[in-house]
């Protein structure tokens, strides 16, 4: 699904993120990225999900090279492919969750109607059926998570990239978040989860370990 072969990510200014990382994530894995703050965890994440392109070495998503690939189908091979989740939520303030769960589809080519539509299953799918008309500061944490990830599924993309989704949560709230990420994996979602939380990487099926923005054996 994604496979990175001796990627280096420089950022101007010369800070060298990442160095010779080389992984894959197959089509349908939960693979955990843990490591110390600045070991290059958001930089490996951003790559994943094709926000980013390498300084050196290839990232290919689905098939394709993300840095021959023109702006237009990047942004493409993205909204086809890849939902993203982020620790902040990045909900719109004031806006009930049908819609921002909407706004996951504004650039789909989707009428609103059946972006509404299509919101209103995503919120189901994450247990917030009834919350539908809430505007984010009605809802706590843990709901608001669930409407992000709902925002983030509701295109239905192969791969769901979370860079710290329970980081402003308490353990309840973070249990059933990822229980919710567990549960859009075993119906075929590919999950790629960063996480400082030692707990929740144990229970990975498989984590990768980075370290000085280097892949450490794990
Ligand atoms: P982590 O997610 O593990 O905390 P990051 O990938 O955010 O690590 O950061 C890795 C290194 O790259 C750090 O030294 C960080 O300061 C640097 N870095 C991250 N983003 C940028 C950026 N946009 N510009 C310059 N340096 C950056």
């Amino acid at each position: 699904m994604i496979r990175m072969s001796e990627v280096g990510k420089t950022y101007p200014g010369g800070v060298a993120a990442l160095t010779a990382v080389s992984m894959h994530v197959d089509a349908g894995e939960l693979v955990g990225i843990v490591g110390p703050s600045g070991s290059g965890k958001s930089t490996m994440l951003h790559l994943l999900g094709a926000l980013d392109r390498p300084s050196t070495g290839t990232v290919r998503i689905d098939g394709h090279d993300v840095a021959t690939l023109p702006d237009r189908s990047l942004s493409a091979l993205r909204a086809r492919t890849i939902g993203f989740v982020f620790q902040q939520f990045h909900l719109a303030p004031g806006v009930p969750a049908l819609d921002n769960v909407a706004d996951g589809l504004l650039y789909t080519g989707v009428r609103r109607r059946e972006r509404r539509h299509r919101a209103a299953h995503a919120l189901q799918r994450v247990g917030l059926g009834h919350r539908a008309h809430h505007r984010p500061h009605e809802m706590s944490g843990g709901e608001r998570q669930r409407v992000a990830i709902a925002r983030a599924v509701v295109g239905d993309p192969a791969v769901l990239l979370a860079d710290e989704p329970t980081g402003n949560l308490d353990s309840v709230a973070s249990a059933s978040v990822m229980a919710l990420l567990r549960s859009l994996h075993a119906t075929g979602t590919t999950v790629v989860v960063i996480t400082h939380d030692r707990e929740i990487a144990g229970d990975l099926p498989r984590c990768l370990q980075m370290r000085d923005g280097r892949l450490a054996e794990s």
